[in-house]
């Protein structure tokens, strides 16, 4: 990357959150010269890429699989971009032809499950002997994803010089697209996970959106075989290493504006920094709340209150006898779908090795329960009472009896940990525990489009809300926002 912050006269850049959006742009905009200062609430940096120990076992929080890491695929690219491809320690998933087995308890499917293959062209196999009355149906959605994978894998739309995703937010919900098509409802629930597991209902997920994660899996996936705190590590220390400083152990308590002018930021211990840039990676919410009352007009600061979050996911962590519940290397979907093919809820079981000799971890997902731990919305991480443990316990034990008609009996398992929305919402602050941030919705094309820019100047924001979720949307995001920084041209030139 060229170093072009001669061009710029101020250099100093404050970065509010040490996630995959801070850690990303602080990187990108260290490697280009400028004088990054990265500020963590938490003692730690990494945000939810961060893994927690239990037993000495490693517990992801939200990095359970990732797409396109092949050479030259575009997380690869971008891991490029940012000095650390091949130093995060991956193994590639679908060795056995799976890279996600989903199981629906509708009679949607033929056999009750589909299998997702590595690639695009196996995909369309698997779509057309499941589904054969769909031939056009399957002819016309694979185009369109083929397309998106191209866009998305070229990046050409962050260099090209027009509007960034414009595209994305402007088509069809994909829920509209197979309903136009006249699709079958198992053909819809199938095409129903992608969107479902990134916190969008199909029939307000932009079509391109759902391309995109979908193509993303489809042209390679992969697993961490580290813990999600070591590739934390991989990231701080290649920042640090290009000149950053990370702040932890000390929350952003305000930004500070002057004549609607960002000019530094206000740390909880009462430190002010001065700087002319700030990033805000951290969802919009939080930092709005953070603005003097008048540095925006009334107009911004509705549209922003007023965005609709993705719900928030729970987790259970079992440890199971390795012997008798062998790693797999697919996930596992289990769906309950609608007579009309619209998923109503879904769980995500991934079975992986752990640290402990002879055992291994189960990791079951779920999405949308966030009603259940409701009661103690009023409370914080530590201090919510025997009731609140108790809830988490039978939760716990319930969804691995669950658990048991995909795995068999689990035997002598031991539940390591649950954590809930509320466990994610203390931890990185995303309102309500949302697991993805703004909900990139069709229902809010115009409120959530081009969050990267504030009506601050000199704020600009990143993380998973700006653009899409994700380790790769959150990525991209940082690069939209870095090309606002800096103007297309110098953008151009610095990545030439
Ligand atoms: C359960 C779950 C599973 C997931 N699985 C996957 C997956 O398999 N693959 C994938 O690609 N993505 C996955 N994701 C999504 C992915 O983890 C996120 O999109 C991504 O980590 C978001 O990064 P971020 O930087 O936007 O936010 P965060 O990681 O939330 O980072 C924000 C940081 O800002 C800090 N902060 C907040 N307020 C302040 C303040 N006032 N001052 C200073 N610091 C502050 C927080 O402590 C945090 O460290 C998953 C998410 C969840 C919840």
């Amino acid at each position: 990357m060229t170093d072009v912050s001669f061009a710029f006269p101020e250099k100093n850049v404050l970065v509010i959150g040490s996630g995959i959006g801070g850690l990303s742009a602080g990187i990108i905009l260290a490697e280009l010269g400028f004088q990054v200062t990265i500020i963590e609430k938490n003692p730690q940096p990494g945000g939810m890429m961060r893994s927690y120990n239990r037993n000495g076992i490693a517990c992801n929080v939200g990095v359970h699989y990732l797409g396109s890491l092949d050479k030259g695929q575009v997380l690869d690219r971008l891991f490029d971009f940012l000095g650390v491809a091949r130093q995060i320690p991956i193994k590639r998933m679908g060795a056995g032809g799976v890279i996600d087995r989903y199981y629906m308890d509708s009679n949607l499917l033929p056999k009750g499950t589909f299998d997702m293959p590595e690639g695009l062209d196996a995909y369309e196999q698997n779509l057309h002997q499941t589904f054969p009355r769909d031939q056009k149906q399957i002819s016309a959605i694979m185009e369109n994803l083929r397309s998106a994978a191209r866009k998305i894998n070229s990046l050409e739309f962050l260099f090209s010089g027009q509007n960034d995703f414009e595209i994305l937010d402007h088509s069809r919900p994909m829920g509209e697209l197979l309903s136009h098509w006249n699709c079958s409802p198992g053909l819809r629930a199938v095409l129903g996970v992608p969107a479902a597991w990134i916190g969008v209902p199909l029939s307000v997920c932009p079509s391109f959106y759902h391309n995109m994660v979908l193509s993303s899996y489809l042209l390679s996936s992969w697993r961490l075989e580290c813990s999600g705190t070591q590739m934390v590590e991989v990231l701080a220390v290649r920042f640090v290493s290009l000149g950053g400083r990370i702040i932890t152990g000390d929350a952003v308590a305000a930004v500070l504006v002057n004549d609607r002018v960002a000019t530094g930021v206000r740390l909880d211990s009462g430190r002010e920094l001065k700087a002319p840039i700030i990033i805000g990676a951290v969802h919009p919410k939080i930092i709005l709340g953070m603005l003097p009352e008048k540095a925006v007009k009334p107009s911004y600061r509705k549209r922003i209150s007023r965005l609709e979050d993705t719900h928030g996911i729970s987790a259970v962590h079992v440890s199971v006898d390795a012997a008798e519940h062998p790693e797999l290397d697919h996930n596992l979907f289990k769906i309950h779908t609608r007579p009309d093919g619209n998923i109503d809820d879904m769980i995500f079981y991934q079975m992986r090795k752990s640290e402990q000799t002879g055992k291994n971890l189960l990791t079951i997902l779920l999405g949308g329960q966030d009603e259940l731990w409701e009661k103690w919305t009023g409370t914080r991480t530590g201090c919510r009472g025997l009731d609140y443990k108790a809830a988490k316990t039978r939760e716990a034990e319930k969804r691995v009896q669950e658990a048991q008609s995909l795995f068999g009996a689990l035997g002598d398992y031991q539940i390591l940990d649950v954590y809930t929305p509320l466990s994610i919402r203390d931890w990185v602050g995303s309102p309500q525990g949302s697991a993805y941030g703004v909900q990139r919705s069709s229902k809010q094309i115009l409120s959530a489009a081009l969050l990267n820019r504030t009506a601050v100047k000199g704020l600009f924001l990143a993380g998973q809300s700006v653009l899409a979720p994700g380790i790769l949307g959150t990525i991209i995001g940082s690069l939209v926002t870095i090309k606002f920084i800096i103007g297309p041209q110098w953008f151009k030139q610095a990545f030439s």
